[in-house]
């Protein structure tokens, strides 16, 4: 609530701002560098959270409402996002020899992304400010959980999107009634030309990168993982976060770091980004502290991180830099293989999601996170699963494969199941 809310500071030359205005990025340093954060009186929180504890409050993230840039009547309980269930893959860990390894399944929100954090907070505050439009750039789930908002809102929504978006993320974008502009280019220039409209028709821009609400709505990834560890033995060593625009894993770095300053958590995590290999401008940034010169030839599975110009590259590199974190990269059929291995256990994950956990393999095999040892013993490791499988259809028909096709009689299916361990013990 804005009652809670203290002011902007650009991350660039940390120039402050008063709370109120709407303000999308620091004049002083241009609105492609000067990103704003959110910052909060929190010991206000902190006395607001004893009064009425978190322990009582609705199964979603508007539970944090203190810790989100919005009136206390522009909070929508009543649209269900986030608070999504956490799965211990305790075969996996296993495998995997970990002592823990923790599936944060966030295809269970409303439009089966994470993205449906910053939308959902992102069109709250359109509704507040009265816009009469809102407008996003998107390699797919930010456009259909904003589209998805905005169908909620009854507020009309222009999507921009590369015309390499997957079908289903079109599909959802088109019924929920979205005008959905597909730009013959890349996600780059879809992302200019939504920040011309949005300056020329005086729309809302949702775009995560230059407004810094949406990465509040992010954070609640964070705080939700912080109050969620007491259910799970505890802070994990890693949280496992792929790595597009950056928005995402600085968003959660920050919820974290904000449950930790409250006394939530009494330790933080480290975080490993994960990112495809050949489209990795961040893993650079971090060894370089500047972005590499653009290459948009680079191509990957995982349409959602498929982002060769970062837009929050430099939040990113602060919260893993401030979360002693790692950047590992991995390529199509590590990911292919890893939504195969999280669908076994049960979480059903789009490329971009399987992403992180075929990260957190990569950074055992590299030593970066202890595991391997067979039967467990090494590092405690939570994954966001950032995305439903359903997302990409045919990715996921790539990892699964194909079914068992036979002739509708008992002895072709006994001989099809033969030496599969599911007919066992039958003559
Ligand atoms: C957007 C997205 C990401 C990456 O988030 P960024 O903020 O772009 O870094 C990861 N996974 C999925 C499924 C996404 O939609």
């Amino acid at each position: 609530m804005t009652a809670y809310l203290t002011g902007y500071t650009c991350v660039v030359c940390d120039r402050s701002f008063e709370p109120g205005a709407l303000r999308m990025t620091c004049p002083d340093c241009g609105p492609d560098e000067g990103i704003l954060d959110v910052n909060y009186d929190l010991n206000a929180v902190r006395a607001a959270w004893e009064k009425s504890p978190l322990a009582g409050r609705p199964l979603n993230h508007w539970r944090y409402r203190e810790l989100l840039p919005l009136e206390d009547s522009a909070v929508r309980d009543d649209w269900s996002v986030g608070w999504t269930p956490v799965i211990d893959a305790s075969r996996l860990a296993k495998d995997l020899g970990l002592q823990q390894l923790l599936l944060k399944d966030e295809g269970r929100n409303p439009t089966a992304s994470f993205k449906d954090r910053a939308s959902s907070v992102g069109v709250a505050h359109a509704l507040q400010h009265g816009a009469g439009t809102i407008a996003c750039a998107s390699t797919g789930n930010a456009a259909t959980s904003l589209a998805g908002h905005a169908a909620l809102a009854g507020m009309p929504c222009v999507i921009f999107v590369p015309h390499t978006a997957p079908e289903p993320k079109l599909a959802q974008l088109l019924v929920f009634g979205a005008a959905v502009i597909s730009v013959q280019g890349s996600y780059d220039q879809a992302y200019q030309l939504c920040s011309q409209a949005c300056e020329k028709f005086g729309w809302y821009n949702r775009n995560c990168a230059i407004n810094p609400v949406l990465v509040e709505g992010k954070k609640t990834g964070g705080l939700e993982v912080a109050e969620q560890s007491h259910t799970f033995g505890g802070v994990p060593d890693w949280v496992a976060i792929s790595v597009g625009d950056g928005c995402t894993i600085a968003g959660i770095w920050k919820g974290l770091k904000q449950m930790h300053a409250l006394g939530v958590i009494d330790r933080l995590p480290r975080l490993l980004g994960v990112q495809a290999r050949g489209v990795a401008p961040i893993a650079y940034a971090l060894e370089k502290g500047k972005m590499p010169p653009v290459d948009d030839t680079g191509a990957t599975i995982a349409d959602s991180i498929n982002v060769a110009v970062p837009r929050n590259w430099r939040k990113a590199v602060n919260a893993l830099k401030d979360a002693d974190g790692v950047v590992v990269c991995v390529n199509d059929d590590q990911i292919l293989e890893a939504m195969r291995i999280s669908g076994r256990h049960g979480v059903y994950a789009e490329p971009a999601a399987a992403a992180a956990l075929a990260g957190v393999k990569a950074a055992i095999a590299d030593g970066i996170i202890s595991g391997g040892q067979s039967g467990g013993g090494g590092d405690r490791v939570l994954a966001m699963v950032t995305g439903s499988g359903l997302k990409d259809t045919h990715a996921a028909i790539r990892a699964g494969g194909e079914p068992i096709k036979i002739k509708p009689s008992i002895d072709n299916l006994a001989s099809a199941l033969a030496g599969r361990g599911l007919t066992d013990g039958v003559s």
